[in-house]
């Protein structure tokens, strides 16, 4: 086997991994799972507002960090365990399954309690520790790509989650760095159409920290879908402008509807369909 991630490869398995969460959502199959939901989770209104308008629109899970991985320490931190359990409530109340973020081995065996599947953030990507200890968790994992990352570093992180056991890893791509401020990040949407060449693992796109602005979340979100995403992960907040995380990339309610739309059609225009629950 050439690869140097030997799990993770598709010379080790053909066919497309499907990730079947609880709630019947599957993800890596020919329909799209739109997530949706706040950068964190700030209260209870707050989350059970965007749960309502994420399953309205036909989103199938909810997303909100409890443990937010900001770069200040001055910076709101997250609720911590009392936002795993709004999380769980909500999810609960909008039949949605849930994903938030681990930040490091006690959250992570929180998240697991709590949430249907853990997320490594982009900062964590290479957190080796982190990675093996989520590799001996029996749950999903969204790994996101790490803000100057390579595809091959990307695969090789998922890599050391599959050593472990744990194989229902998923992959994210989430912007890196550029030169370029005119955007948060630069989404690389080329690096969709190569890992699922590489890799059988399901690939998402997250266009709201991959560009930084609300106006330009439903262009890319279109475009990832078009070159050949399996999910989308995307903010929305019920008052974007007083959110206290990622304000200006969170989508109105309506945008949120408006993107369901769109995607509904790029989905159909590729040969593919948004996931219903
Ligand atoms: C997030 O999705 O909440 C997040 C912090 O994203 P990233 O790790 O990609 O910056
Ligand atoms: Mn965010």
């Amino acid at each position: 086997m050439s690869a140097p991630y030997k799990l993770a490869s598709r010379e080790h398995k053909k066919e497309d991994t499907v990730i079947a969460l609880p709630n019947g959502v599957k993800i890596g199959g020919r329909e799209i799972a739109v997530i949706g939901g706040p950068c964190a989770v700030e209260s209870e209104e707050q989350l059970m507002r965007t749960a309502e308008l994420v399953s309205r629109a036909g989103g199938v899970m909810l997303r909100g960090g409890a443990f937010k991985p900001r770069s200040s320490p001055y910076s709101f931190q997250g609720l911590a365990g009392e936002g795993l359990i709004l999380l769980a409530k909500a999810g609960a109340a909008y039949n949605l399954s849930v994903i938030t973020e681990a930040i490091d081995a006690p959250s992570a065996d929180l998240v697991a309690r709590h949430a249907d599947v853990i997320q490594i953030g982009a900062r964590n990507m290479q957190n080796f520790a982190l990675l093996k200890h989520v590799g001996r968790l029996k749950k999903p994992v969204l790994l996101k790509r790490g803000l100057s990352a390579t595809i091959t570093e990307l695969l090789l992180a998922a890599e050391y989650i599959m050593s472990e056991g744990n194989e229902q890893v998923m992959l994210c791509e989430r912007g890196i760095r550029s030169f370029d401020d005119s955007t948060r990040n630069l989404l690389d949407l080329s690096a969709i159409p190569v890992l699922k060449a590489r890799t059988h693992l399901p690939i998402l796109a997250d266009p709201s920290h991959g560009t930084g602005f609300r106006e330009l979340v439903v262009p890319m979100a279109r475009a990832a879908v078009a070159a050949g995403a399996d999910a989308l992960m995307v903010e929305v907040h019920p008052e974007p402008e007083s959110a206290l995380s990622d304000g200006t990339q969170s989508l109105h309610p309506a945008q949120f509807v408006e993107m369901m739309n769109a995607l509904t059609r790029v989905a159909h225009a590729v040969d593919r369909s948004i996931l219903a629950r």
